[in-house]
């Protein structure tokens, strides 16, 4: 048991983790949230989160893994790759397993019943949309501040674009997240089918949604390119009968999934990919650390978001246990972070690195995959453990040099 008062500013996917993380332990901690639970639930799509093995096992060691069988397990990651904007076939083809199941519970549903179980287990809420000043007032009360209050440019001042880390100053995608109802009798099929072109890219999963079992959509449109023609398009029905006919013209191949769908929610807009300075100075000249997305914000084409949230949530945990009675100063922040930036810089760097026009290696990489389950698994295995994204991925010359070797391997 310890005295040590921590406040969470943000019910979200990281701020709700590492209360309950702490609870677990015995800290008295206050999170505020600006929505109730039940407005969480009822209100609109947060994002299309797919969650891969390891913060499934977050969830399930703090106890609030609460959906493992009402939703089919994403156990594969198809791969289609198509070489012009609107080619009638792809070029590439090729699945391979996950080595642990994903899964694509909504976030509404998530932050809702993480935010009851959190106060069921003692924990504090406040409801109130935090200000600057508030924030000032928590310093004065609490022995730690994390801002964990989502992305955009809300706390921008306290928390600065760090230029370095951030290497996209404008969004690279129109993003667009639609649910969809398929009819009982229609199989969704138990993987993440990922698909991609000049014109942008697609990932389709099994959902479950506030509306029950779902078909999750998101697309990605390259800025300026056929599919980034979102202008006008302002509710449900519209998002859905464009994405209709985008698969039909884009990714044909993709599109029977969708044709006895029914549309359920939506959401668009774009989101410019920025690493904060992650520890924040009030005017007070009080220090403050930054959590979850509020920190590193990535374009969610790489499905790392609430993943990287999550481990993020897992990482300041064992840091602020580690830190026992001593002082949650500046050096305590900036060490907190840089544990995390461990892995998390992997995660940044391949959503980032998907945004960019492909290396002159990745040809190469995603047609070995076809014929070399191997490099296919590899590649994989980034979805889930991004720290895994190393120079043979990265790096021409080593890239090349593997695939020659894993051909090598195949062909025993
Ligand atoms: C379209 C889309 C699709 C996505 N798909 C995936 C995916 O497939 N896989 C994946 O891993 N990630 C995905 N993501 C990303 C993922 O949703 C986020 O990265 C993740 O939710 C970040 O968690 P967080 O705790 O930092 O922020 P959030 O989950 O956004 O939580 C922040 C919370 O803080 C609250 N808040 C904000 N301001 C204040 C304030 N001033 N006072 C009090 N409370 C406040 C907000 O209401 C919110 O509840 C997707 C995102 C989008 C937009």
């Amino acid at each position: 048991m310890t005295s040590r008062r921590i406040a969470i500013v943000g019910a979200g996917q990281s701020g709700l983790l590492l209360g309950l993380g702490l609870r677990a332990n015995g800290y008295d901690v206050t999170i505020v949230a600006d929505k109730r639970a039940e407005e969480v639930r009822s209100g609109p799509l947060l994002s299309s989160q797919l969650v891969f093995g390891p913060a499934i096992a977050l969830e399930r060691q703090l106890g609030v893994h609460f959906w493992p069988g009402d939703v089919a397990a994403v156990t594969e990651i198809s791969f289609t790759a198509a070489v012009a904007p609107g080619a009638p076939e792809p070029a590439i083809a090729w699945s391979a397993g996950l080595a642990a199941p994903a899964q694509g519970v909504d976030q509404r549903l998530k932050v809702a019943a993480w935010m009851t179980e959190y106060t069921r287990r003692g924990g504090e809420i406040r409801y109130q949309k935090a200000t600057l000043d508030d924030i000032e007032g928590f310093a004065r009360e609490f022995d730690l501040v994390v801002v964990a209050a989502g992305r955009g440019p809300q706390f921008e001042r306290l928390f600065p674009r760090d230029d370095a880390l951030s290497p996209y100053r404008q969004a690279q995608r129109f993003v667009a997240a639609l649910q969809m109802r398929v009819p009982d009798d229609d199989p969704i099929p138990a993987s993440l089918r990922f698909s991609q072109s000049p014109a942008g890219e697609v990932g389709i999963i099994p959902a479950l949604t506030v509306e029950g079992r779902a078909l999750g959509m998101g697309l990605f449109a390259v800025p300026g390119g056929p599919m980034d023609v979102w202008d006008g398009v302002s509710d449900t029905e519209q998002h859905f009968e464009l994405v209709r006919k985008l698969l039909r013209d884009q990714f044909p191949w993709r599109a029977e999934i969708i044709e006895r769908a029914e549309p359920l929610s939506s959401l668009r807009g774009r989101i410019t990919p920025t690493v904060r300075h992650p520890v924040g100075t009030l005017p007070s000249g009080a220090k403050v650390l930054a959590l979850g997305d509020t920190a590193v914000t990535n374009d969610p084409l790489a499905g790392q978001g609430a993943n990287l949230a999550a481990y993020a949530a897992r990482s300041y945990a064992s840091v602020i246990l580690e830190q026992g009675d001593r002082a949650f100063d500046e050096g305590f922040m900036r060490a907190s972070f840089a544990r995390f930036w461990t892995v998390g810089r992997y995660a940044t760097r391949f959503s980032n690195d998907l945004l960019a026009p492909p290396a002159a290696h990745m040809p190469a990489l995603f047609q070995t995959a076809q014929v070399v389950p191997e490099v296919a698994r590899r590649f994989v295995g980034v979805f889930e453990n991004p720290a895994t994204y190393t120079e043979w991925a990265t790096d021409g010359t080593a890239a090349m040099r593997y695939l020659e070797e894993a051909r090598a391997r195949a062909r025993g």
